[in-house]
């Protein structure tokens, strides 16, 4: 495929924007070349700039699971902008969607909306905090909440159980109060529970891994991690921007039956406009500004065109539940045809699914947490990348993320993609 016009954009923008992108995944330093700059995109297709079309297996970074410009969600937003598009006072949408989740999502009383995951993991970590007057957090390396100071963190030197800042700008003031744990690993909690009796106000943890490639709990680790939150006074955090209304109208909580005291969500919530939200019980949502001491604002929260798209987006998957299903079979179909053709070539791999969130892994150990996902075959990865790229098959640059895989896909489209990955693999 040629990428012409689409190398000419990248170095115009590179001229007036760090790195020539918003967001720094969106670059191909893991994989090398440039990025591609998409002109539209409709269902389960990417179209670029140089007309070429790419099946989609990122879509947003998750937003898009009933696929790109989905008809009631654009209508919603066309008919909401016409009668302004932000006013900075309450509007009755607001509600509606806030009625919507807490129907969906187990164990919320309240929700409040914000404008990214990043904001809503940052602001949950603050009332957690408020609300328990504690000040240190535990977080597992290799997840992710966002960008804020308190999660660019990695693990410390030595005998030191605290982190240390990994970028600069963190303060180590900052860095001191965030603990790391090991995913998948009670008995590292305990230890870091117990070496910090009374001082730890939350665990923040994504209940399915998906920054690090897609690892799923381990059978009942975040039961016993409820458990240890419970008897110390921690509040267990799901950070759900990944997970939320796609494993489940409920998400992860639903899926694995497990109450969590504070939910973040982002991605899907807003149909593909800037959302997130955090919600919780009745009782630790009343410490927010304006009823309670923790502060959080925004001016643009609960935007009135990004809350039609949520409510639109919110409204499908509530309507129609078997989307989930529908999605889940279709991720287990492309695991099954792909972990055929790499078998059938010899290409080393280790496949992670939950629902629609799929990641491959080029090394045949057991993917369970960072360490062990670092350990994938990068220059593999790479071949891999370029050569589906190659073929019209569009997935993020970088060995440690998940596939999200959209509704919008046909069997036909998985077939192709099934196809594409056995004639890369043969150059592997
Ligand atoms: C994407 C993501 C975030 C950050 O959301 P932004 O909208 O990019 O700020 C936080 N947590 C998880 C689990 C995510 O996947």
């Amino acid at each position: 495929m040629i990428y012409k016009r689409s190398s000419a954009l990248f170095a115009e923008a590179e001229k007036v924007i760090p790195g020539g992108v918003n967001s720094p995944v969106r670059a191909f330093n893991g994989v090398g070349g440039t990025p591609i700059f998409v002109k539209e995109a409709k269902g389960a297709y990417l179209y670029d700039e140089d007309g070429n079309r790419l099946i989609d297996y990122i879509n947003s970074w998750g937003p898009m699971i009933l696929g790109h410009a989905h008809e009631p969600v654009v209508n919603a937003v066309i008919e909401k902008a016409k009668k302004g598009t932000s006013f900075g006072m309450p509007t009755e949408i607001e509600t509606q969607i806030a009625e919507l989740a807490v129907s969906m999502v187990p164990n919320i009383d309240k929700i409040r909306f914000v404008n990214s995951g990043t904001e809503a993991c940052m602001s949950a970590v603050r009332l957690a905090r408020g609300f328990t007057g504690k000040d240190k957090i535990i977080k597992f390396a290799g997840c992710y909440h966002g960008h804020s100071d308190s999660f660019l963190i990695q693990a410390g030197s030595g005998a030191s159980t605290f982190g240390t800042p990994n970028s600069p700008g963190v303060t180590k003031g900052t860095a001191k109060d965030t603990l790391l744990a090991t995913y998948n690993d009670i008995e590292n909690v305990k230890a870091l529970v117990e070496a910090n009796k009374n001082e730890i106000a939350c665990v923040i943890i994504e209940p399915v891994a998906g920054n690090m490639g897609c690892i799923p709990p381990t059978k009942g680790f975040l039961e016993a991690l409820r458990t240890v939150c419970t008897a110390n006074n921690i509040l267990l955090i799901f950070d759900e921007v990944m997970t939320g209304f796609r494993l489940a109208k409920g998400g992860a909580q639903e899926l694995y039956n497990i109450k969590a005291d504070i939910a973040c969500f982002g991605k899907v919530i807003g149909g593909g406009l800037p959302v997130g939200a955090f919600a919780a019980r009745n009782e630790i949502m009343n410490y927010l500004a304006p009823i309670g001491p923790v502060y959080q604002a925004g001016t643009l929260s609960g935007n009135p065109l990004a809350m039609a798209a949520g409510l639109a987006m919110l409204t499908e998957l509530n309507n129609k539940p078997e989307i989930f299903t529908s999605l889940a079979e279709k991720t287990a179909y492309l695991h099954t045809g792909i972990a055929k053709v790499l078998t059938e070539n010899n290409i080393t791999h280790t496949i992670n699914r939950v629902g629609s969130m799929i990641s491959i892994h080029f090394d045949d150990a057991e993917v369970v947490d960072f360490n062990s996902a670092a350990k994938g075959n990068n220059d593999i990865f790479k071949a891999f990348f370029h050569g589906l790229l190659n073929a019209g098959v569009y997935i993020a640059p970088s060995a440690f993320e998940t596939w999200f895989i959209t509704d919008a896909l046909s069997y036909e489209d998985l077939d192709f993609t099934i196809a594409a990955i056995n004639t890369v693999a043969k150059t592997l």
